[in-house]
């Protein structure tokens, strides 16, 4: 009986992988129509349009009203509590099928929608800032010592691989390029398979250095255990204390 409800289980949680998983490629396929429409369309501002004050091409208004941003909710007087109640449920309505994530311009309080509205493009400032940052990081040699690959299991039962940083604990890419499907896929599970690059010289101290880590880990669980199996005795101990007092009470 325990077994069955085990595979049932795990048969739910199949299913609800699979439903995120093509739900994720709708979404996908959702944005990808609205970039085409963009491109189209010109909807996007350049940075000269932007600084000359042209409204949100996606929602038609203005890209700061120069309000300054919302003080933290707690601090809002009564009068400001409702405009924001009343911004937020013109949003909302406005939205509804956008998934409510939203973008304002920094000292504004026009909120404007992460779906039907292109963010602000980046002015020179920014881009030189970008380039620098660019340039003064790890070459292309040395990121590729902290990659790792992981297997991507694709809705249609494809496996690919993603290449990411290694501190990164999870695949966040939802859909990916199928190439076996030629199509982008919804992604139902993911795990790590290890460093990218094998034949690096690096990535085997790397590795060794994890062993040494997880070394150092057993070392402390197994102190652990020996405090606690002595807690344990002790408490033991205590309690045949006790029911020997218990017993010899007339
Ligand atoms: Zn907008
Ligand atoms: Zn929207
Ligand atoms: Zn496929």
């Amino acid at each position: 009986m325990a077994k069955s409800t085990e595979e049932q289980k795990r048969q739910r949680a199949a299913k609800c992988a699979l439903r995120s998983a093509l739900e994720a490629e709708a979404d996908d396929r959702r944005r990808r129509e609205r970039d085409e429409q963009w491109k189209r369309e010109g909807t996007r501002l350049t940075w000269a349009e932007y600084a000359a004050g042209e409204p949100c091409r996606g929602c038609g208004q203005p890209m700061t009203d120069e309000l300054g941003s919302w003080p933290p909710l707690m601090k809002l007087s009564e009068a400001e509590k409702r405009e924001y109640e009343e911004a937020d449920k013109k949003f909302r309505e406005r939205h509804a099928d956008c998934r409510n994530s939203r973008w304002t311009v920094s000292g504004s309080r026009l909120t404007h929608c992460c779906f039907c509205c292109p963010p602000p493009p980046l002015g020179p400032k920014q881009v030189e800032k970008l380039a620098r940052l660019f340039a003064s990081g790890p070459s292309r040699e040395e990121r590729k010592k902290d990659l790792d690959s992981w297997d991507l299991t694709l809705r249609c039962d494809h496996v690919v691989a993603c290449i990411q940083h290694r501190e990164n604990t999870h695949v966040s890419t939802r859909v990916v390029e199928c190439p076996e499907c030629g199509e982008r896929r919804g992604v139902v599970s993911s795990e790590r398979a290890g460093p990218a690059y094998r034949d690096d010289e690096t990535i085997r101290e790397r590795a060794a250095a994890s062993r040494e880590r997880l070394a150092q880990e057993l070392t402390a669980a197994e102190a652990k255990l020996t405090r606690q199996q002595k807690n344990a005795a002790a408490t033991q101990r205590r309690i045949a204390g006790l029911q020997e007092q218990l017993g010899s009470e007339p």
